[in-house]
């Protein structure tokens, strides 16, 4: 059985916990964006039900040109107004370097990407700038902004100042 096949077995079971329908637009008005890492549970940590928020996800939890566009959907078509940045302790671009991605991506397929893989060093700082590009972006309407860093280790979410 492969681990898809493992996934679709566990929706069965997991009929019974479904919450029944509820509207398309997040309950909470919020977006939250956040890296892509295993061991964040985020409905869990964040006290989010079904129907609640948005959660955008990918390496990083980057804003980039496409979690611009999902948040403009987000605000715009289904009214959220709060964004939620999550980033975490131990992060996989937090320990790789931009050539190191590049490399090893190429020495698998024979092809080095055009795009960055969003490596960093300093995760405060990552957070911030990502609170200052979605600040930025002139088709949000964004009220409340705030970054988090979730530590790993101990699961608590530190607010970044
Ligand atoms: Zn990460």
């Amino acid at each position: 059985m492969s681990e898809i096949d493992r996934m679709l077995a566990a929706n069965e079971e997991w009929l019974g916990e479904f919450p029944g329908p509820v509207p398309v637009a997040p309950a909470r008005k919020v977006a939250v964006v956040a890296c892509m890492d295993s061991r964040m549970p985020l409905f869990g940590l964040l006290g989010l039900a079904v129907g609640d928020a948005h959660v955008l996800r990918n390496a990083g939890g980057l804003v980039t040109e496409d979690t611009l566009r999902s948040l403009a959907v987000s605000q715009h078509l289904l009214g959220t107004r709060s964004v939620v940045l999550v980033h975490h302790t131990d992060c996989g671009l937090n320990k790789a370097t931009e050539e190191q991605f590049r490399a090893a991506v190429e020495e698998a397929t024979g092809v080095r990407p055009p795009w960055p893989a969003g490596a960093f060093t300093d995760l405060d700082g990552d957070v911030r700038e990502s609170i200052r590009r979605i600040r930025e972006a002139p088709y949000l309407v964004t009220e409340e902004i705030r970054g988090t860093v979730y530590d790993v280790a101990t699961g608590r979410l530190r607010e970044v100042a």
